[in-house]
């Protein structure tokens, strides 16, 4: 009966579309940015031009890929998305952008893993709308020069830090998306758990929305797992005792902190006296890749309190000991 451990990765995308917002008036939360986004939009749709190529920067699962399929519904126009590891070779990046067409959005995500060759061509192409196309090889070898349309790229990071300068200066708009508060949540899981048709009492989703890390990603995944334990331990209603069941045998805790959340913190606690240690340290003593740690754990444990991230690597704080029912003052003097 121990608890199933939930890594919430872009991997089970599966089914993800049918939830996603298609327009700004259903995407929640994320207010400042929306009103921003909103006027940009309007703005280069009456001017019949392409929006100024926008950088989305944020922890995985808040909404940036949604975002950027909004802002192609919005400006009425067409999508291309790809991810930046998926781009090996200059062609293929060449091949993409030389099919854009007017106006359009060209999506990348993870956009910190582009590749420098490819990113140098991004750069120019954002600019100038041209690539340099060098044609045969050694002496003979020319280069062309390729006029593109007008387009717009949205760049997506969890990483804004990993970014080169010369590519995240050519953004013309610059979007943060932050955690998610309760009520932003209780909204997105209402909204989710009638599109799929699946019955929610007022008060579990709330305490749902409590416990989903702020991201709307694992809000709408629990919410599809407690289903299944309504449908298979109960009548099909989510009711509070189904969401408190249902999260303890997912091994999620009333702050909504996975076991990964509280290992990491009792790890640099009981072999590094509460930090500081290092990301690479860290990652191998909890057994969790570093992109993993960085991108997903640490972000929302920092926003909620529990580390820090200091020069010389990451501390817990006393709300980590006190979470975990640990005296710090016990351990100083040990
Ligand atoms: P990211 O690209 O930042 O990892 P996604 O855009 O893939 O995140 O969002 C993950 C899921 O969360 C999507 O299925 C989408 O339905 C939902 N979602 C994200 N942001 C919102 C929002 N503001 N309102 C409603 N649903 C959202």
């Amino acid at each position: 009966d121990s608890p199933v451990s939930v890594t919430f990765q872009a991997s089970d995308e599966k089914n993800e579309n049918i939830l996603r917002p298609q327009y700004l008036e259903d995407f929640q939360g994320q207010k400042q940015l929306k009103e921003n986004l909103s006027i940009f939009i309007k703005a280069a749709r009456d001017r019949s031009e392409a929006l100024d190529h926008t950088f989305l920067v944020g922890p995985p699962g808040l909404g940036k890929t949604t975002l950027a399929a909004i802002i192609a519904n919005e400006m009425h126009s067409e999508i291309r998305m790809t991810s930046a590891p998926a781009l090996d070779k200059p062609k293929d990046l060449a091949g993409i952008l030389t099919n854009v067409t007017e106006n359009s959005i060209f999506f990348i995500d993870e956009i910190h893993r582009l590749k420098p060759a490819l990113e140098e061509m991004l750069y120019i192409a954002m600019e100038d709308f041209e690539i340099d196309w060098v044609i045969g090889q050694g002496p003979s070898a020319r280069t062309m020069r390729i006029p593109l349309p007008k387009f717009t790229l949205v760049g997506a990071t969890t990483k804004a830090g990993a970014v080169s300068t010369p590519l995240s200066e050519r953004f013309g708009i610059n979007c943060h998306l932050e955690y998610y508060d309760d009520e932003e949540l209780k909204n997105i899981i209402l909204r989710s758990a009638a599109i799929l048709k699946c019955k929610i009492e007022d008060d579990a989703a709330s305490l749902l929305a409590h416990c989903s890390r702020g991201t709307p990603r694992i809000a709408n995944r629990l919410l599809k797992r407690l289903r299944d334990f309504a449908d298979i331990l109960s009548d099909g209603v989510i009711n509070t005792n189904i969401v408190k069941h249902g999260l303890t045998k997912l091994g999620i805790d009333s702050n909504g902190l996975e076991r990964q959340d509280r290992n990491i913190l009792k790890t640099i606690i009981d072999f590094y006296d509460g930090g500081p240690v290092g990301a690479d340290t860290l990652s191998i003593s909890v057994g969790e890749a570093v992109e993993t740690l960085e991108d997903f754990y640490e972000p929302y444990l920092i926003q909620q309190g529990y580390l820090k991230r200091t020069p010389r690597g990451r501390c817990v704080t006393a709300k980590a000991y006190e979470l975990l029912g640990i005296n710090i003052e016990g351990r100083k003097n040990a």
